[in-house]
């Protein structure tokens, strides 16, 4: 039984194809998904402290209690929560991915990036 932690939008279109992704890559058995509109610009940003809190703290959650060993925080096109151009948001995961290694140094953390064919990219 292995778990990883999923950071990603509450976006329906992306949901199936980031579990898949991860499952199938990364040899997972189940995914912990913590969902918030354009959750990478929240990260990035960190001025909304209790949206950044909240993630952290379900994080953590997933972490001590599951074990989990990879965190994945993406961002998609056409993102309505964060309606930014692609290069912007991929500014924001790389800004996410040091934010999560602040927080988490000993745990796998990878950026992700959802096509516009919804297709899973590394960033
Ligand atoms: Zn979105």
């Amino acid at each position: 039984m292995t778990f990883c932690t999923s950071i990603h939008c509450m976006d329906g279109r992306i949901q199936e194809p980031i579990i898949k992704y991860l499952k199938k890559n990364y040899s997972i058995t189940y995914v912990d998904t913590i969902t918030e509109p354009g959750p990478c610009k929240i990260l990035a940003e960190n001025e909304d402290k209790i949206s950044v809190n909240s993630i952290i703290e379900r994080t953590k959650i997933s972490i001590n209690r599951h074990g989990s060993k990879l965190i994945a925080i993406s961002g998609h096109y056409d993102c309505a929560g964060n309606p930014c151009d692609e290069e912007i948001q991929k500014k924001q995961i790389r800004e996410s991915v040091k934010h999560l290694k602040n927080n988490y140094p000993e745990i796998k953390i990878i950026g992700l990036w959802i096509d516009n064919e919804w297709k899973i990219n590394n960033v």
